[in-house]
């Protein structure tokens, strides 16, 4: 009997891991490889790091405004991660995922588990996948936390011991990619990626 066509739906790659592993270096190497992912671009309280544009890096929003939108539910999931807010818009991300996009979410561990769960809820109608990014070492951890330089050796030290006790979480995931060289990194997200649309009849 011919199988029923199954409907073109997006797909939603949660890429997480611990602060500093390099998730958002490895997540816009992948953008640039690959013109058919998009990002979902998170709503913050932090302030800009030099270089950072508003919407494209983050929304850079008050903390007035980020609790009028926790209020109206426009969030997917939200968190308070290392004395900031974020959270992942839902209108744009459904919107794209309708389409049969692929979109990335970037986020911290907190908000991959409720990602996880809003999905198993079925309140997204989407395929998910869950990856997992980690550093080769933990020192290598703490020399690209010191490295890029935006937060003092106080801040530093704190999300260290915070990505130790993070890292017990990855066999929740999916895929766990090491994230040695930017590049293969990228490239190992980008052949999960495609495994994933063929696993799924995705598009
Ligand atoms: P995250 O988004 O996980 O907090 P970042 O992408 O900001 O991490 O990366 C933290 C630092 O590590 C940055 O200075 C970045 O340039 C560097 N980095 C990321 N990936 C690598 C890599 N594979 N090799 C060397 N340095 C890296
Ligand atoms: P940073 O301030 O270094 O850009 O991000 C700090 C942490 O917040 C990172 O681990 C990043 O992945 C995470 N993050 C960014 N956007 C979101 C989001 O929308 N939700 C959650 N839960 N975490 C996020």
């Amino acid at each position: 009997m011919a199988k029923k066509a199954k409907r073109k739906q997006g797909l939603l790659v949660v890429v997480s891991g611990p602060s500093g592993v390099g998730k958002s270096t490895v997540v816009r190497r992948l953008l640039k490889a690959d013109k058919n992912v998009l990002l979902s671009i998170s709503a913050t309280t932090r302030p800009p790091r030099p270089g950072e544009a508003h919407g494209e890096h983050y929304f850079f929003i008050t903390q007035h405004e980020f609790d009028k939108r926790v209020k109206n539910n426009e969030f997917l999931e939200w968190a308070k991660v290392h004395n900031y807010y974020y959270g992942t818009p839902l209108s744009s991300l459904k919107e794209q995922l309708a389409k049969g996009k692929t979109i990335v979410c970037e986020v911290d561990v907190q908000g991959a588990a409720a990602i996880k769960n809003f999905v198993e809820e079925r309140r997204l109608r989407a395929a998910a996948v869950f990856i997992f990014l980690i550093p080769p070492s933990v020192d290598i951890l703490a020399f690209r936390l010191k490295k890029r330089k935006t937060e003092d050796e106080e801040v530093v030290n704190y999300r260290l011991r915070a990505a130790i006790a993070e890292l017990q979480v990855m066999e929740k995931y999916d895929y766990i990619v090491v994230n040695d060289k930017v590049e293969s990194a990228a490239d190992k997200i980008s052949a999960i990626i495609n495994v994933e649309k063929e696993r799924t009849l995705l598009n």
